[in-house]
């Protein structure tokens, strides 16, 4: 027999993100579980990170689409003092290149720190925060 207590979930410890008006979409997104991008309407390339203009043609269009959320490791580090706020382990912090070919940071799960290679090949999932909304963070991807 199960009480309410054994099913519930810790709070999560993790800050919110802090949304600004051009990256609400991707915010937004994240909180429906979707990993998503902006691209220039124009020439089609990623800005990143989100802008009203693009950095390589200058146009003001845009449009959001999905992204794969595979990517590989490109650097990482592991800030051991002082522990983050809101970790009650040290992260691992790693920059991810995209599929799409353009780097966010993010943080690296399942995986020993010992054993993260550059070009370790990596899928998104997501991490709660306080607030009720998520993160888009990565784990090594299954084969
Ligand atoms: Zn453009």
């Amino acid at each position: 027999m199960t009480t309410p207590t054994d099913s519930t979930p810790p709070k999560p410890t993790r800050l919110a993100p802090i949304v600004t008006l051009d990256a609400k979409f991707f915010w937004d997104a994240a909180d429906q579980g979707e990993f998503v991008g902006e691209r220039c309407a124009e020439c089609r390339q990623f800005r990143f990170p989100p802008r009203p203009m693009c950095p390589h043609c200058h146009s003001v269009k845009r449009e959001v689409v999905k992204l794969s959320g595979r990517g590989t490791v490109y650097t990482w580090i592991q800030p051991r003092h002082p522990t983050p706020f809101g970790f009650k382990e040290p992260p691992i912090v790693a920059t991810i290149e995209l599929e799409e070919g353009y780097r966010l940071v993010s943080n690296l799960y399942d995986i020993p720190l010992e054993q993260v290679q550059p070009g370790l090949p990596v899928e998104v999932f997501f991490a709660p925060t306080m607030g009720n909304h998520q993160v888009p963070v990565f784990r090594p991807r299954a084969k």
